[in-house]
């Protein structure tokens, strides 16, 4: 029997009703499999952190996330937390544990499941089927580097300045693992920069291009310039499979795919760190890519699909549990063949669903199909 730690945290809006979706998921794994069994904790963080510690997120908490297998992540933010300083707005917990768990690869699937295809913005014939894998810087970069500030010029004008760095060593542990995720899929990377005209650019390219040499020659490469890379999502998606960039680039070129694929309600996300050298095991944080979208929060309505699908990359890549993560995959495509549909994804003719009467769905499949 083997026991995988998770921390929950589902943060806070919607967040808090797709962890519970979760947490059946969970009690079902846990009563189904005599080889896995799951140990949970859960923790505050984001805006409800912030309301009882007045931070938002507690050293104990990252204490609690360093010591587990896989940390699973809601969502945080809201109006009422707008005016809280900025150094502990609900966000600051979030990139707190990615910094402090050096979570610095950030992987984005980009599946367009067969049901959805008439759900995205772009024709049935250029998304069904869609199956690419963005693999974003997540520590380094503008979002990063200092100096970071705004600063008063003695003509009374405000100057802004963010710094975009990258070493040698972060972009070559960021290609590592696309080149890893590459040959356990289509066996090819797009490593997306802008070499024309920053100097980071320049460095990732000829770092990607040393690291694919030396590390995974087997592995097709092709640089692309992440302006056209963004064109090129829109104009034909399939012909990538997995795209390896910086955090900037990462973070609008993984939503701009997601959108591909119907709705921020179906994306899930992984953040990894390095593999620990004995053990081989990685720091990691599973999250829904969506926000706590305060404009449905607790009225049942969220989709819970991202926050499900992120257990089940957890299982894949946390808990060795492949077998069990593609039933997850399966039980989702089956119930969107069925027709169920929360208000985000509903089209014409299917039948709507809020979010625990998704879960109870995805729950029945799932213990239909391993039955
Ligand atoms: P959002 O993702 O919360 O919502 C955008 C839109 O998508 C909303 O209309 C929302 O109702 C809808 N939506 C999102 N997830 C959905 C789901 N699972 N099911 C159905 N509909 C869904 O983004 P936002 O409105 O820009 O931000 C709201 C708050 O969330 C802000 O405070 C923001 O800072 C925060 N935020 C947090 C994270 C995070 O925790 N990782 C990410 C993005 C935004």
């Amino acid at each position: 029997m083997t026991t995988h730690k998770l921390l929950l945290l589902p943060g806070d809006g919607i967040g808090i009703e797709t962890m519970a979706e979760v947490e059946r998921l969970i009690a079902f794994f846990n009563k189904k499999s005599s080889k896995n069994k799951f140990e949970t904790e859960s923790d505050l963080v984001g805006g409800s952190a912030y309301d009882k510690h007045g931070v938002a997120v507690t050293d104990t908490c990252v204490a609690k996330a360093k010591a587990s297998d896989a940390v699973i992540f809601g969502a945080v933010g809201g109006p009422q937390w707008d005016k809280v300083p900025y150094a502990v707005r609900p966000e600051a917990g979030l990139l707190r544990l990615r910094k402090d768990l050096d979570l610095f690869a950030n992987l984005r699937p980009a599946i367009c499941y067969p049901a959805l295809a008439d759900a995205s913005s772009l024709k049935r014939e250029l998304v069904e089927g869609l199956d690419i894998m963005i693999v974003r810087e997540l520590t380094g970069g503008v979002y990063f580097g200092e100096p970071k500030e705004i600063v008063t010029l003695e003509d009374g004008q405000k100057r802004a300045v963010d710094t975009q760095l990258y070493t040698t060593r972060e972009i070559e542990r960021i290609a590592k693992v696309a080149f890893d995720l590459a040959r356990k899929r289509s066996n090819k990377v797009h490593s997306a920069e802008k070499r024309n005209v920053m100097k980071t650019g320049v460095l990732w390219n000829e770092v990607v291009t040393a690291t694919h040499k030396s590390y995974a020659p087997d592995v097709e490469l092709q640089h692309i310039l992440a302006d056209n890379c963004a064109m090129q999502l829109v104009r034909n998606p399939k012909q990538f499979d997995v795209i390896v960039t910086d955090n900037l680039f990462g973070d609008v070129l993984s939503d701009e795919a997601a959108m591909a694929t119907g709705s921020l309600g179906m994306l899930p996300s992984a953040s990894l760190g390095a593999a620990d050298e004995k053990t081989g095991k990685r720091m990691a944080l599973y999250e829904p890519v969506h926000g706590s979208a305060p404009d449905i929060a607790g009225k049942g309505l969220a989709n819970p699909i991202a926050t499900i699908a992120s257990f089940g990359m957890a299982l894949r890549y946390s808990c060795a549990m492949t077998a069990e993560a593609d039933l997850i995959d399966k039980a989702i495509a089956g119930v969107l063949a069925d027709g169920l549909r929360t208000g985000d994804i509903m089209q014409p003719g299917m039948q709507k669903v809020g979010t625990s009467e998704m879960g109870s769905a995805i729950l029945a499949k799932l213990e239909n199909l391993a039955a």
